[in-house]
């Protein structure tokens, strides 16, 4: 059983549209998939609508075995985002599950954060010029055709222009990275308050990937006890940003704190690793963040 509860489409910065990712998620032996683009719930009617067809072109047989053909077993999907929070002015990432879009407060929220994120993109683009490494803001629109405009595409218009040799120096201090000449800062909500905005809109929340990138910075346990207390309902364990020694403490933290311990693969396009199924969630832990989804959706209405 494969349930891979991350996952970017061109909705926001991966590479493939909506329907590919479903596409490639089968392909892969995927059994549950969330898709779960920056700040946009925009990939997830195509993905759905993708879901949906496959699954009428390959019909379970009626005895519910699917003997010994070869025919893939299509992924559920379960709606979702990854949300951009700050915390102590660090740039931390929420997961929301199973919420209502069309919930008011939530969706001025999201709407909020892809807009400034235009804003940012253009301020880094001005910053750039000033720099004397022109990029065209055109073209990072035109990379960006998805809701969510952000880093990765200036970078690649970076990359694109040979103002940089590849999107890890585009990353790197000296441009994106915060601190970096270029950067600007995009707003971002405190991780509490996001929680509760899902939890409002029936949802469940799971701290991405809490140990990447961030193994100098001895904030993340605070912050997850704090998180905890607001409600958040789970951890990303298993996560390509994570080394062994992640996992395991992550996978203890978790269990001290009651909390759900999930794994997605991050993935943003065919080709880059780890693929689609890459990383997973066990089921009887995916059974709890459906379970605590229920009970949020059972409060709201
Ligand atoms: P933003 O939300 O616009 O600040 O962009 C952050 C996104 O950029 C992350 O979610 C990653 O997908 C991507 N990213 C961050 N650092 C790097 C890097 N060093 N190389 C490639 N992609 C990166
Ligand atoms: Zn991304
Ligand atoms: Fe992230
Ligand atoms: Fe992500």
């Amino acid at each position: 059983m494969i349930i891979d509860l991350h996952s970017h489409s061109d909705a926001s910065d991966g590479l493939d549209s909506p329907s590919e990712v479903v596409r490639r998620a089968t392909a892969a032996g995927v059994d549950v998939l969330a898709l779960t683009d920056h700040d946009t719930v925009a990939g997830q009617a195509e993905a759905a609508t993708a879901a949906s067809l496959a699954e009428s072109a390959d019909p379970e047989p009626p005895d519910g075995s699917r003997g010994d053909r070869d025919a893939p077993v299509l992924p559920r999907l379960a709606p979702g985002c990854e949300m951009s929070c700050l915390a102590g002015g660090e740039s931390v990432h929420l997961l929301a599950y199973l919420f209502d879009p069309a919930e008011p407060a939530l969706a001025a929220e999201l709407q909020r954060l892809r807009e400034d994120r235009v804003r940012r993109a253009r301020g880094m683009v001005d910053r750039l010029a000033a720099l004397g490494a022109e990029v065209s803001w055109a073209r990072v629109r035109e990379l960006a055709a998805g809701e969510a405009i952000g880093r990765p595409h200036v970078a690649r218009a970076m990359v694109e222009a040979g103002v940089a040799p590849d999107l890890e120096s585009a990353f790197g201090a000296d441009w994106l990275a915060p601190g970096g000449r270029a950067h600007v800062a995009k707003h971002a909500p405190d991780p509490a308050h996001a929680i509760g905005l899902v939890r409002a809109a029936g949802g469940v929340t799971v701290l991405a990937h809490p140990y990447a990138r961030q193994a100098q910075w001895d904030g993340p346990d605070e912050l997850i006890a704090r998180l905890a207390a607001a409600g958040l309902t789970g951890l990303e364990v298993d996560h390509p940003g994570h080394d062994a020694e992640a996992r395991v403490r992550l996978r203890d933290l978790a269990a001290e704190l009651g909390l759900v311990a999930t794994g997605g693969s991050d993935n943003h396009g065919s080709g880059i690793v780890p693929e689609l199924g890459g990383e997973s969630t066990l089921p009887g832990e995916y059974e709890r963040l459906v379970a605590a989804a229920r009970d949020a959706a059972a409060v709201v209405r």
